[in-house]
């Protein structure tokens, strides 16, 4: 038992750095026993992604910037109508914010190929392409299937500073970008399953 545990971890590099975030094996590896425990973490993150870039991307959907990412289409409905349309789960997550718990979605390791479309309008905002093992629990992304598919937005929520992601069509919640990525966007999209459906690409002819 160790009264005074103090452990610093230092990461120099941050391309692999996900990994070491999984916060589901780091508070269980660390097995702090001992009333007195101290475990100091000090990460330097050098994102894979550009600052600037990352940090125009919220700036996008601007009222300035907004026509450039235009949707072709808006599908607006009540809350009354996305309840009646949506699964309990679907509609927390994308109506009310809401996040699904970690690994328990049904595309968090999914594999197949095909296109994952908004669950509450269908318009595809994803590829299956560009989808990548993160380790998080969510499905990841490092880009959407076109720019004007999804937009961003500051959320301060939680004590945290983070880029919302939304359906640019009808405004479902989907989950958050982070800078963390791999090339060549550097983006990694954090996606609720709960907030996508699966759909097979057209067959060409
Ligand atoms: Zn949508």
């Amino acid at each position: 038992m160790c009264p005074h545990f103090l452990l610093i971890l230092i990461v120099a590099k941050s391309g692999k750095l996900p990994a070491l975030l999984r916060t589901h094996w780091l508070p269980a590896s660390l097995n702090l026993q001992g009333t007195h425990g101290v475990c100091t973490l000090i990460l330097f993150s050098e994102p894979n992604c550009k600052t600037q870039d990352y940090a125009n991307l919220e700036r996008r959907h601007s009222p300035r910037q907004q026509w450039q990412y235009a949707p072709e289409r808006r599908v607006v409905k009540s809350d009354a109508e996305w309840k009646a349309q949506l699964t309990p789960e679907q509609y927390h997550v994308t109506r009310e914010h809401g996040t699904e718990r970690a690994f328990s979605g049904e595309y968090c390791e999914a594999h197949e190929a095909g296109l994952y479309a908004c669950v509450c309008c269908g318009t595809p905002l994803y590829d299956s392409r560009t989808k990548f093992e993160s380790g998080t629990g969510w499905p990841s992304f490092t880009q959407p299937v076109q720019e004007n598919a999804i937009k961003y937005k500051k959320d301060t929520s939680y004590g945290m500073t983070r880029v919302e992601v939304l359906c640019n069509v009808c405004d479902a919640h989907q989950g958050h970008v982070f800078p963390d990525g791999p090339p060549p966007s550097g983006l990694r999209l954090c996606i609720n399953s709960a907030s996508v459906q699966l759909v097979q690409e057209p067959q060409k002819a």
